[in-house]
């Protein structure tokens, strides 16, 4: 036959992206496996390769498996994984408020920078500046992209051509690419180490200022802690030799607690009552926002950093504007906080809760076939480099599958369209309730019947 009547013979894009066996793929990857399949086919049939045609369903079939591999861009999934501000998995999840306000606020247009009284141009910050000030304590407040632009702002504000004193047990690397002597050269300051790894003491630091410091830098050791003998500086005594030298003290916080999570944290009002002059934090992180980098202090230094060129580089979006600010609306009780903010939820939720969850989630999957689903003790943990080396004691639902390995498993839950993922321990897939929410229940229930049943 003539391979152009072949070609047409195939079938047509229009009718392929309405299928509905193909609706687990987003549009766009729709497009493009139907694209690449249908290319394959053609190639194959220019080429004399292939003769007849594969069926509509078998091409169906093809599109969704090239669909299923292709690289989504953002999907939501469900983290079991316990850990509760997953930096794989987007750290923190928003508050219900914090994500239809930058919705609403989205949608339309928005008084940005607008000041409603007199009609002309406001500042994009001022309400969330007030908000972080009021909540804090602090003299000033601003906010960039991530914390690890408010370090790099902060630096390049108070301390280029200077240098920074830190202790050799703070030279930490965060995910990456955020190392503190890097930024510190990104900064344009002179890297100055203080102590010994394990030991730094007041004397060090002393001993390091001269007339070329610029600033004595504290940074959180957010993902690794040191044991055994080990010696830090109180920050009081920090702050008092600071002082005595006319020198700020900046402290990069990393994951900033606005309250008291009862852990062994300070929260970072008990931080600046302390004495710190410039203090950085996350926003995506213990406080449970949208990623931002919320840096409050001293209002001279501040007003440096809102001047420097680097701060228009590094503002803030107004998504995140609002986001961040419905976030801290939540802050004026502490107990509405721990209820509305789901990070806080999650890291504060009492045992017997999460035994209640375990018991409801369990008794929805005891009947699936092929696996024997028990309820385990498990521990959770804070993640994202938050409250380091702590363990919260959870409840799990563990999965062991009789017909398939516990690996396949955990793959095929990975390729739902609404993704489960959880943790592989000693040939069982643990199911940590502490970070799923009750109302996504019912899909695991049934996508975990589909899988192992199948
Ligand atoms: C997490 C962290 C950072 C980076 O913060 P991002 O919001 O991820 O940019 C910087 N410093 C410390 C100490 C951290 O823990």
């Amino acid at each position: 036959m003539d391979k152009n009547l072949i070609l047409r013979q195939l079938p047509k894009m229009d009718a392929i992206l309405e299928e509905g066996c193909l609706e687990v793929l987003s549009r766009n990857n729709r497009a493009s496996a139907a694209i690449s399949v249908l290319d394959a086919i053609r190639s194959d049939i220019l080429t004399g390769l292939m003769v007849t045609p594969p069926g509509y369903e078998e091409i169906l079939g093809r599109i969704l498996e090239v669909g299923l591999t292709q690289p989504q861009s953002l999907q939501r999934v469900i983290n079991a994984t316990g850990i509760v501000l997953h930096t794989n998995l987007g750290r923190a999840p928003l508050a219900e408020n914090a994500a239809r306000h930058a919705a609403e606020t989205s949608l339309g247009y928005s008084t940005l920078e607008f000041d409603m009284k007199t009609g002309g141009r406001g500042s994009r910050m001022l309400g969330l500046e007030q908000q972080l000030t009021n909540l804090t304590g602090a003299e000033a407040a601003i906010a960039v992209n991530n914390n690890a632009a408010a370090v790099l702002l902060v630096l390049s504000a108070l301390c280029t051509g200077g240098e920074v004193a830190v202790s050799r047990g703070e030279l930490v690397e965060i995910g990456g690419s955020f190392r503190v002597p890097e930024v510190i050269a990104a900064g344009g300051a002179i890297l100055r180490e203080v102590g010994a790894t394990n030991s730094t003491r007041l004397s060090d630091y002393e001993g390091a200022i001269n007339n070329t410091t610029a600033a004595l830098l504290k940074v959180h050791t957010s993902n690794y802690r040191i044991e055994g003998f080990t010696k830090e500086v109180a920050l009081p005594q920090l702050r008092d030799l600071a002082h005595k030298h006319g020198l700020p003290l900046i402290y990069d916080l990393g994951g900033g607690a606005l309250i008291d999570l009862s852990h062994h944290e300070p929260t970072v009002q008990n931080l600046m009552a302390q004495g710190v002059d410039v203090l950085c934090f996350s926003g995506d992180k213990l406080l449970g926002g949208p990623q931002a980098g919320i840096i409050i202090g001293r209002a001279d230094l501040v007003t440096k950093m809102r001047k420097h060129p680097l701060y228009r580089a590094l503002r803030m979006d107004k998504l995140t504007i609002a986001a961040l600010s419905a976030t801290l609306e939540h802050y004026e009780d502490a107990q509405q906080a721990k209820e509305k903010i789901p990070v806080l939820a999650m890291l504060t939720s009492p045992l017997d809760k999460l035994e209640e969850k375990a018991k409801k989630l369990h008794e929805m999957l005891k009947g699936i076939k092929n696996c024997h689903v028990e309820i385990a003790e498990t521990m959770s943990q804070a993640g994202g480099g938050s409250l380091p080396g702590e363990n919260f004691p959870s409840y799990a639902i563990s999965i062991a599958p009789t017909k398939i390995s516990v690996a396949e498993c955990a793959d095929k839950l990975r390729r739902l369209y609404l993704p489960i993922i959880g943790r592989i321990h000693k040939d069982k897939l643990l199911l940590d309730v502490r970070t799923i929410e009750i109302s996504d229940f019912n899909s695991i229930a049934w996508d975990l019947q589909e899988t192992l049943e199948d």
